[in-house]
């Protein structure tokens, strides 16, 4: 077996490692990589023996929690009896069609197909795709254009990438890619006027939705995409009737809805979907993470009716819907989201949620939300935030530089514990497996509010 040490040197000279400094990296600056080694529940071990509470669930997608063997052997069974095969033309395998079975089922809105991808940007590319080709195939060649909201995330690819609504992932890479355009974040404690309730900033927000469409031309508007819980740009629970407002703003415009349930869907939120929570009926709905609980790369793009109703009726007419990756709808990850879903629905993994979840928001509060530091404590189910400001009252930022929300995530972690600090502010954020106990959420808001102290 090759060791520890000449794994971390094969790393560093050989790894692209996504969002990373890379002279931290390539120097030693920012130390040795992480070699994850296993998992169990919600703790994972690294090369050197140390475990960590899994605070992050991953990136936001073992739900069903690290080690589940009926999973893995889910995997082996499929991977025996046939590894591979493609979707196009036809063909199928029977984990595929059981899985799109289920989906269509259970998903939001007015369900009708399911298309498969591998992660969640190439499933809001193909959205994207979807939302020009409906448009193409019933007569307005020009409702293209696609709004996103600021803070907003739905991935890196080029059309994806332009949808996430923060300009450092766009820096250099030369997105946005045009027709993608953004409207305000649904964030209330940093885009609020004083004293203005959550009410009437959902009703600023959509009057924005508007102008922004009007000035665009309706007839040039094609879709809006929105996570119904913003995730990485801050983990921020919609403002109160911001989604009535918005839908009915989209409706007036004739604009597609796609929900991007990436991190809400399959039970973060204390519900199935982000869209049952809050009322949203969505033309398209993105999935991705919690589909497998990441045992198997996997997203799926659900086609509401009348979308999926206008493709079928011009097949006649423009022949064979031209899109599809080799790996779309493959039965090893069929066969893993089946097993994954499984037990999502046999150990109710939503309603765990729930109730697991209001008592890990109540944890969460009562230990942060008087501290000098911090400016809000917020989260819905088992996704949860602490935002740190320099002064509260005020809502003063602390100064880059200073890494607070980094520095507080770092000491968190020799303590034990994985939190995030999140890429826009200073933010530590929280996302646990599904399966979480009460206790390990005590540890683990334990272990933040003693790194929070250490630091500040
Ligand atoms: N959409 C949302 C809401 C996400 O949170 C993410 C990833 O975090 C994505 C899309 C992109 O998914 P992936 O990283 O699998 O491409």
């Amino acid at each position: 077996m090759t060791d520890m040490k000449t794994i971390a040197e094969l790393d560093r000279a050989s790894v692209l490692h996504p969002f990373t400094q890379l002279k931290d990296f390539a120097t030693g600056r920012m130390g040795d990589p992480t070699i994850v080694t296993g998992g169990q529940g919600v703790r994972i071990q690294d090369a050197t023996g140390r475990s960590y509470i899994d605070g992050f669930a991953g990136l936001y997608c073992v739900n069903i929690g690290y080690g589940r063997t009926e999973v893995a052997e889910a995997i082996a069974r499929q991977a025996y009896k046939l590894a591979y095969y493609h979707s196009y033309a036809a063909h199928t395998t029977e984990e595929l069609a059981i899985l799109s079975g289920r989906l269509v089922k259970m998903a939001p809105g007015k369900p009708s197909k399911v298309f498969y991808g591998l992660s969640g940007s190439d499933a809001n590319e193909t959205q994207a795709k979807l939302v020009w080709y409906y448009n193409n195939l019933r007569g307005q060649p020009k409702k293209k254009k696609i709004i996103s909201r600021e803070r907003g995330y739905h991935g890196c690819s080029v059309v994806s990438g332009s949808m996430t609504g923060m300009s450092f992932y766009h820096d250099h890479m030369d997105l946005p890619f045009p027709g993608i355009l953004h409207t305000g974040s649904p964030h209330h404690y940093w885009g609020a006027e004083a004293g203005e309730t959550e009410e009437a900033f959902s009703k600023r927000r959509a009057a924005e939705l508007e102008q922004l469409i009007l000035r665009e031309g309706p007839e040039t508007v094609g879709g809006f995409i929105g996570e119904p819980v913003l995730g990485t740009g801050g983990i921020t629970p919609p403002p109160a009737g911001y989604w009535q407002e918005i839908q009915a703003v989209l409706r007036r415009y004739d604009v597609l809805l796609i929900a991007d349930e990436v991190i809400c869907g399959f039970g973060r939120t204390g519900a199935d979907f982000g869209c049952t929570l809050y009322g949203i009926e969505p033309d398209l709905v993105t999935v991705a993470k919690g589909l497998t609980s990441g045992y198997m790369p996997l997203s799926g793009v659900i086609v509401g009716e009348k979308v999926y109703g206008v493709m079928e009726d011009a097949a006649d007419r423009i022949g064979a819907f031209s899109h599809g990756y080799t790996y779309s709808g493959h039965p090893i990850a069929a066969a893993a989201a089946n097993a994954v879903l499984d037990i999502v629905e046999k150990e109710r993994l939503s309603e765990r949620a729930r109730v697991v979840g209001a008592h890990f928001q109540k944890q969460l509060k009562e230990r942060f939300a008087q501290m000098e530091i911090v400016g809000e404590v917020r989260g819905v189910g088992l996704l949860g935030a602490i935002e740190f400001v320099a002064d509260r009252h005020s809502k003063r930022r602390f100064d880059p530089q200073q890494k607070v929300g980094a520095r507080i995530s770092k000491a968190a972690r020799d303590r034990g514990l994985i939190a995030r600090a999140m890429p826009h502010g200073d933010i530590l954020g929280f996302a646990p497996p599904l399966v979480v106990s009460e206790a390990e959420i005590d540890e683990m808001v334990d272990l933040a509010y003693q790194a929070t102290k250490q630091v500040m």
